[in-house]
């Protein structure tokens, strides 16, 4: 496993923008502490990236969002506060402890209405959503375990439309993804993303490449055609 080794001015510039532009607000603090209280891993999204998962449901008109890797639903109240009324994301988490600290995070947030979160494994949920004839999600975003990654990408485009956003988390993974060896766990299943990212026609994407809190990392940005 690859450690994230972030430097103390990344960190520093990082609750500088967080602090003068972003301004989460007291739902989302309570999330990361409540998280930490019930001894879950600090891995969620930064506050900088969680704002920008809200404007980019917003900039794309997303009625309905797909998350895949709920953690204590740091990222959800990000995107579910960037969707309209009558909007709804439905959350994949294959841990129930995790799902209990998220749906408490996301009830105390007011977006209760708006969420579902479904346990299990993400592969057998989207396969179940598919199996219920679910409507075309605008949005998805991919933060669970990167060993699927891929096949969660083939998943965003079989239960998206021509138009849907996929963002996808954790792309450059410290640079392993140029020395899997780093990782043999999680570096294959990033590059088949990426890989596929540049290569399917059903796709058009990008990569920004981020430095903070969460050491050196990127996000993918994917327009489904
Ligand atoms: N998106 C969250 C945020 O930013 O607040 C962070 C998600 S965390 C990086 C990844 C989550 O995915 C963990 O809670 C983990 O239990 C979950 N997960 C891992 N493998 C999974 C799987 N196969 N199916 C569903 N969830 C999974």
């Amino acid at each position: 496993m690859i450690e994230h080794q972030p430097t103390a001015r990344w960190i520093a510039v990082e609750d500088f923008l967080s602090g003068v532009v972003v301004h989460p607000d007291s739902s989302l603090q309570r999330a990361v502490t409540t998280a930490l209280e019930a001894g879950l891993p600090p891995i969620e999204v930064t506050p900088n990236a969680g704002k920008l998962l809200k404007l980019l449901v917003q900039l794309s008109g997303a009625r309905r969002v797909l998350e895949i890797g709920t953690l204590a639903g740091f990222s959800t109240i990000w995107m579910a506060q960037g969707l309209p009324d009558g909007g709804k994301l439905v959350t994949c988490e294959f841990l129930p402890q995790h799902a209990d600290v998220a749906r408490a995070n996301v009830d105390d947030a007011g977006l209760g209405h708006k969420v579902e979160i479904r346990v299990g494994a993400a592969l057998d949920t989207l396969q179940a959503l598919q199996d219920e004839g679910a409507e075309p999600f605008d949005f998805v975003f991919i933060d669970a375990d990167k060993e699927n990654d891929a096949q969660y990408l083939d998943w965003s485009i079989r239960l998206g439309r021509p138009g849907t956003t996929v963002v996808m988390d954790n792309v450059v993974w410290e640079g392993a993804v140029l020395d899997p060896a780093l990782d043999t766990v999680n570096a294959p299943g990033i590059i088949s993303a990426l890989q596929m990212m540049g290569e399917d026609p059903r796709l058009d994407a990008t990569v920004i490449q981020t430095v903070g809190s969460k050491g050196w990392d990127g996000f993918a940005l994917a327009l489904v055609r």
